[in-house]
């Protein structure tokens, strides 16, 4: 069968060149006459693999030597409790901008552990905008500030990362990780799930910077201790090899595009095919405000739920799979992070006008 487009909004599309680099090497990885899956994590070859994926991730996205890369497991979710755990210890206070699903269960899971507060919400429309913030709005004695970078479920994005002054801010980057540049030295931590835009599910990837590391409660699992895992090259216990070293590809794959710059406008093309039409549509209409517009998740509607419905159904039959929306917001979602090729938009977008015609 032919290889279909899949809007999926995570796990989602990995790029074909790297799926068929990591075929290619499966069975003996570069002499080593074993595949990755298979060697020691404390062996030789693969020291050397998570040596050259940190390096390669501070290449691309310039990150100071004065942050450390981690590559953890768990998933974004586990580092919901983390962050309260290794963070909340100094006033026991922790600022959040709640924007959707994922902001919230991060809101929750911190304020098992001290006083998280709502500082704003876009709750009222559905998550379909930013809240806006000033510096005045965050507590000076808060240990933290949270955003939730892009929002997946939504489709918004922070286009402008809120000023927090001395306040250090945090952000889940899970669905915008690598899409376009990011200036690190903004935040105090920025960490996201590989299996959005990186790599298979499976590795978590914390970017913090150093002066955050030591604060952690007593009580904080070991595994969980950001700074236990910073002191032991993220090989305090077996790390996730195979993603590790999926995770070097893309990151190679990237690189040879020409980095994140290359990367923002090969998404900023793709995304303004399908948000053109949707503006231009009868049809179909975008969720999200303008001016927030993710380039990751775009959703979408009919206003017919019976409509929407045997749209992807149709979709579906013609190989653009997985481009359901999430419950909470109905319609359609199509997430189209790196490794969905221009193609894929474009040919989305012709079964998108057919269907109109089709059907009004
Ligand atoms: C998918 C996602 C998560 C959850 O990731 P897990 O790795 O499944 O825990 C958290 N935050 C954002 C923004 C996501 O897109």
């Amino acid at each position: 069968m032919a290889r279909v487009y899949n809007f999926s909004a995570g796990p989602s599309m990995l790029p074909e060149e790297v799926l068929k680099k990591a075929a290619e090497e499966m069975l003996d990885y570069q002499g080593s006459g074993q595949s990755v899956m298979e060697m020691s994590h404390r062996s030789k070859v693969f020291d050397g693999i998570i040596k050259e994926t940190e390096k390669l991730f501070r290449e691309i996205m310039n990150i100071p030597d004065n942050y450390k890369v981690l590559f953890l497991q768990g998933g974004a979710s586990t580092q919901f409790a983390a962050i309260p755990l290794n963070f909340m210890n100094g006033s026991g206070k922790a600022d959040y901008i709640i924007t959707g699903q994922w902001a919230k269960k991060a809101f929750s899971e911190a304020s098992k552990y001290g006083e998280a507060r709502a500082v704003a919400s876009s709750a009222d429309k559905t998550f379909s905008y930013i809240p806006k913030t000033k510096r005045e709005d965050f507590d000076k004695d808060a240990d933290y500030v949270y955003i939730c970078m892009n929002n997946t479920i939504y489709g918004t994005v922070y286009h402008t990362i809120p000023d927090t002054g001395d306040i250090p801010l945090i952000a889940d980057i899970s669905s915008c990780f690598l899409s376009e540049p990011l200036d690190v030295t903004k935040f105090a931590m920025v960490y996201g799930g590989a299996q959005k835009n990186v790599a298979p599910a499976g590795v978590t990837i914390c970017i913090i910077r150093e002066d955050m590391l030591g604060k952690a409660r007593d009580i904080t699992p070991t595994m969980l201790n950001y700074k236990i895992q910073a002191d032991g090259d993220s090989l305090y216990n077996t790390p996730p090899c195979w993603n590790i070293y999926i995770t070097k590809l893309v990151l190679e794959w990237i690189r040879d595009l020409g980095g994140l710059s290359a990367m923002k406008e090969r998404n900023e093309k793709k995304a303004k095919i399908l948000y053109d039409f949707l503006d231009s549509s009868k049809m179909f209409h975008g969720t999200v405000v303008p001016e927030d517009r993710s380039l990751m998740n775009v959703p979408f509607v009919t206003g017919s739920d019976e409509l929407d419905a045997k749209f992807v159904k149709e979709a579906a039959e013609n190989g653009f799979v997985n481009i359901k929306g999430h419950r909470t917001v109905g319609g359609m979602r199509a997430s189209i992070y790196n490794a969905m090729p221009i193609e894929g938009v474009e040919k989305l977008v012709a079964f998108m006008k057919k269907f109109e015609e089709e059907n009004s």
